[in-house]
């Protein structure tokens, strides 16, 4: 852990205009923490704008204050800071202009680059808006049931539905005062894990259909290009969170999702249970996350990427206290 709360919202009440942003692809994390922090500094009567490279996830598109996020693909003209929200480095966001700004830094992820102005980095916590909660009490505002939706959804996409990550009794602060704000999180929920396309259920169907078991059934890995999406009526947009499922049998210690995309690039994406760390294998091709989830992009035909992924993956199951 380093730097506070305290600093961010000192940092960013001295400050007027003020821009939010995460990293492309915006999970429920990134949309969350960016938006409730957004709505409290509204409320300190801020010029605030959430910028993001990449849309928000149909499921998230019905929460509360969702229209606060702006597309765009650089940052320019005015503005007294940029925060990043869950970026290891400057470049997550893929927005142009960003190293012109005082940066102020917030993540929980292993390995930040500590490349803000202002930096709070504490990976114990379960989600990026976990800190936002404690930054927007620093700030002094009152959570509105529109900040609480924000934020939960937050937490609960990141904790997988609370089942991963650093889950503490802090998390489930955070959690109790969402309920008293006024939201209902049983409709939250729904509206967030049970709002998919009739696509993308088709696709949870071929994808696992057609999953690889490796090394004892310890390994499981899926595929997709974008001939099986269009067999399935579904988009790239459905297929985020799909790399969990294989983690619901019992014997699956670890998943890669595949993605491959036009020239010759595969999208990586890791998940794993326990002390099986995948973010070491994201990192060999320049990727990072946490222990769990993480992510990278390898160049290379599908076979020959599968191949490597397979062989990295069996030696960080091997190498894990509990697996062997
Ligand atoms: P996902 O598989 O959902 O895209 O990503 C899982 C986790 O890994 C997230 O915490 C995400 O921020 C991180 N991650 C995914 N891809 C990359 C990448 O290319 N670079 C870095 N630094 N982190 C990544
Ligand atoms: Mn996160």
């Amino acid at each position: 852990m380093s730097g506070s709360a305290t600093a961010v919202a000192a940092a960013l009440r001295d400050r007027q205009s003020i821009v939010l942003t995460s990293h492309a692809r915006p999970d429920g994390d990134a949309i969350g923490s960016c938006v409730a922090l957004a709505l409290a500094l509204d409320r300190l009567g801020k010029q605030v704008r959430v910028v993001l490279r990449d849309p928000v996830p149909e499921p998230y598109r019905a929460l509360p204050a969702i229209d606060r996020v702006e597309l765009n693909t650089h940052v320019s003209g005015p503005a007294d800071a940029v925060v990043l929200m869950e970026c290891s480095d400057l470049d997550r966001p893929d927005l142009a202009g960003l190293e012109a700004y005082f940066i102020v830094n917030v993540d929980h992820h292993l390995g930040n680059g500590m490349y803000g102005a202002v930096n709070w980095f504490d990976v114990s916590a379960a989600a990026c808006g976990e800190m936002v909660a404690d930054i927007i009490d620093a700030l002094g505002v009152r959570w509105t049931s529109d900040i609480a939706a924000q934020l939960f959804l937050a937490i609960a996409t990141d904790t997988g539905g609370f089942r991963y990550g650093p889950m503490t009794a802090r998390t489930f602060d955070v959690c109790r005062r969402i309920a008293l704000a006024g939201v209902d999180p049983a409709g939250l929920a729904r509206q967030i894990f049970d709002s998919f396309s009739v696509g993308r259920v088709k696709l949870t169907g071929a994808l696992l259909n057609a999953m690889e078991l490796h090394h004892d059934s310890r390994l499981a890995i899926l595929a997709l290009d974008e001939d099986l999406l269009n067999a399935c009526g579904a988009t790239v947009d459905d297929t985020e969170g799909l790399v969990n499922l294989p983690l619901g049998a019992r014997e699956v210690v670890a998943v890669a999702l595949l993605k491959r995309q036009n020239g010759n690039v595969v999208r990586v994406s890791l998940r794993s249970k326990g002390d099986v760390d995948v973010r070491a294998v994201a990192s060999i091709w320049d990727g990072g996350g946490h222990r769990n989830a993480a992510g990278c992009t390898v160049a290379g035909g599908a076979a020959e990427v599968r191949d490597a992924i397979v062989t990295e993956m069996k030696r960080v199951i091997d190498a894990a206290p509990a697996a062997r």
